[in-house]
C-alpha cells in the first residue's frame, strides 16, 4: 500500500516554516531536485498524523512517545544547537549539512567531515544547550 499523501494545508504550512527557518538560520535548500520537497512532505505527513512536525528522517519505535520530547521536533535540537540537519533540509549552498559545531564522535562529523557554516552570524539559537545535549545524546540513540 502506498503511504498516504499529506494534506495541502500541512504541505503549505511546512513549506512556509522551512523557507522562514532557512532564512533565519542562514542556511539553504539542497540544490538537488526533489530533496527539499521529500523532506517537507515527510514533515507534513507527521503534522497530519501527530499534529507535530516530527523529523521524518528517523525511525521511532513509538512516534506518540517521541513527540513528548522536543528532541526531534523540527527544527530539532541538533539544528538549534549545532546547525546540523541530517535530513538535508537546511544545508550550505552546495547541499552539504553544516557540521563544524558538532561534538567529536557525532555521526554527522564521521559521515561528512568538517563542513563550515556559511553564515556564523545566524542560527544556533540554542547553542548554550550544547553540553546538556551531549549528555542526553550519549544516553539516547543519535
Ligand atoms: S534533521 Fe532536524 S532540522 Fe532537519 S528536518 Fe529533521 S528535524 Fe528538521
Amino acid at each position: 500500500m502506498r503511504p498516504k499523501e499529506p494534506t495541502e494545508k500541512s504541505m503549505e504550512r511546512m513549506w512556509k516554516f522551512s523557507r522562514k527557518y532557512a532564512e533565519k538560520s542562514g542556511t539553504y535548500f539542497h540544490p538537488g531536485e526533489g530533496v527539499t520537497e521529500s523532506v517537507v512532505k515527510g514533515l507534513a505527513s507527521n503534522m497530519d498524523e501527530l499534529k507535530r512536525p516530527l523529523c521524518p528522517c528517523r525511525f521511532y519505535p513509538d512516534k506518540t512517545e517521541e513527540i513528548k520530547h522536543r528532541t526531534w521536533i523540527c527544527a530539532c535540537e541538533d539544528m538549534k544547537i549545532y546547525k546540523y540537519c541530517h535530513c538535508l533540509l537546511f544545508t550550505n549552498a552546495e547541499g552539504m549539512p553544516i557540521t563544524e559545531y558538532l561534538p567529536e564522535g557525532h555521526e554527522g562529523l564521521t559521515t561528512y567531515g568538517v563542513v563550515k557554516d556559511p553564515h556564523p552570524d545566524k542560527g544556533r539559537e540554542s547553542a548554550d544547550k550544547a553540553e546538556a545535549r551531549e549528555i542526553e545524546r550519549k544516553k539516547r540513540p543519535s
